[in-house]
């Protein structure tokens, strides 16, 4: 039975299906859908059940055009579920196991076969492959969730790799970087800011060839720093554990989804999706996890689909660069909400930014202290711009504290969080369509 399951080819990841038509392109993405809805349904008892329960049937499903009609999920029902969303005819032996840190709300484990976490792997690389990466080039990794211990024959053998790890001090991530001569660069996004600032700090600079951050919210002040420490433009790739890539910026700086692997969505509050260039929450379906399958799973990011196209040569459609996660959006006293993306856009008008690094902290929808650390050339009229377009935006209630501190805390794994809610309940209920879905209260990182 498993045999009939289909895997993309190599030369199918890294040179045929980015440059084909969207039209042939979504043929075959029908067709993978109908097939992996068949196989959910006959296979896997959570999606039987849960599909039987709320009357949708795979002969409903013709392709993309049709996915509304399957009811979504989310982390907490994944795990929830337990062995009921695996497939119980996979061998024990035959999988692997890759979990998130749970930093971003529940923890999660996912099961994969070897075959599977290559599919995931080599999109990985080819979005690595598009922004000039080859496999003789000397390439350093800040280790992640996203680089499994298992590398592929091909990695092994061919590439020259190495890697950085979050507990290393950073003296010895520079002296890696140095002694091995990288010329790339990929991995954590935290950890790989941490270090271009201390290269900055020590007044040098390591050229790249090219430079991939992924794992959390790529912020301007982040990207100038990585571009003045590494001589190299980041691109960034945006994607979750469970499911690899989702899309990745190209050398033109645009983001394609990584349409051949995964199906995106961006849909209201109640599952039906938005128009091109609308925002709303990002749903994906990712096309090659057939043993623990992952059928419009809920990201709770906030983005929109493009309607702008790209020259780079890459056929898979854009998609505007995710706005934060659901729970990092603030509510005014107003009732409306702000993105987390105004905020790093505060200091636009105040000739360049005066901080190196901040936080804002949302006790009560009036009430916000922006803490920071200052940059070297700090300017107090510049923060205070910057602290007047944040009162302008939440309106004449609001108070906004500044407060110097010496460094924002980075979770263990080097994830940033830039927006810490310590709102009530009481104080959001009702404000945010998808309120029923997160916990006020909770701390959440920016990815
Ligand atoms: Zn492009």
């Amino acid at each position: 039975m498993h045999d009939e399951l289909t895997f993309p080819t190599l030369p199918q990841i890294f040179l045929k299906s980015p440059r084909r038509s969207p039209e042939a392109l979504g043929r075959t993405v029908d067709a993978q859908l109908r097939m992996l809805v068949r196989h959910a349904y006959e296979r896997i008892p959570f999606y039987r059940d849960y599909w039987k329960h709320t009357g949708f049937h795979p002969d409903d499903l013709t392709g993309r055009t049709d996915l509304p009609a399957i009811p979504m999920v989310d982390k907490d029902m994944i795990v929830e579920a337990g062995q009921s969303v695996l497939d119980p005819c996979v061998p024990e032996e035959e999988l692997d196991t890759l979990s998130t840190s749970g930093t971003s709300g529940r923890a999660i484990t996912i099961r994969r076969t070897i075959r599977e976490l290559r599919v995931s792997r080599r999109s990985y690389l080819r979005s690595l492959f598009y922004v000039g990466a080859r496999p003789w080039h000397r390439f350093v990794t800040f280790a992640s969730t996203w680089l499994h211990s298992k590398r592929g024959l091909f990695v092994r053998k061919i590439c020259k790799t190495q890697h950085l790890f979050p507990k290393d001090s950073l003296d010895q991530q520079i002296e890696t970087l140095k002694s091995f001569r990288a010329v790339g660069l990929a991995g954590q996004t935290g950890g790989l800011y941490l270090l271009a600032r201390e290269l900055l700090r020590r007044g040098t600079h390591h050229p790249l060839k090219f430079l991939a951050p992924t794992g959390a919210t790529l912020m301007p002040e982040m990207r100038q720093t990585m571009r003045d420490a590494f001589l190299s433009e980041p691109r960034d790739l945006y994607g979750a554990v469970e499911l690899g890539a989702v899309s990745w910026q190209c050398r033109r700086g645009n983001y394609h989804v990584d349409a051949d692997r995964m199906a995106v969505e961006i849909v209201d509050d109640a599952g039906k999706p938005v128009p091109h260039g609308q925002t709303g929450q990002v749903v994906c379906t990712g096309l090659y996890g057939y043993t623990m399958p992952l059928i419009r799973y809920r990201l709770l990011d906030v983005a929109a689909l493009s309607v702008r196209t790209c020259d780079c040569g890459i056929q898979f459609p854009l998609m505007e660069p995710v706005q934060g996660r659901i729970n990092d959006f603030l509510p005014t006293p107003q009732g409306d909400l702000v993105s987390p993306h105004f905020l790093f856009h505060i200091f636009d008008h105040a000739g360049g930014s005066p901080v190196k690094e901040w936080r804002v902290i949302q006790r009560a929808p009036e009430d916000l202290t922006y803490e920071y650390v200052p940059e070297d050339d700090f300017s107090s009229a510049a923060l205070e711009k910057g602290m007047q377009a944040i009162r302008e935006r939440f309106g004449a209630k609001t108070q906004v504290r500044a407060v110097e501190v010496s460094s924002i805390p980075m979770t263990p794994n080097g994830k940033r969080t830039c927006i810490v809610s310590q709102l009530r309940t009481e104080d959001v209920t009702g404000m945010r369509p998808w309120d029923e879905a997160v916990t006020a209260g909770m701390a959440q990182p920016c990815n």
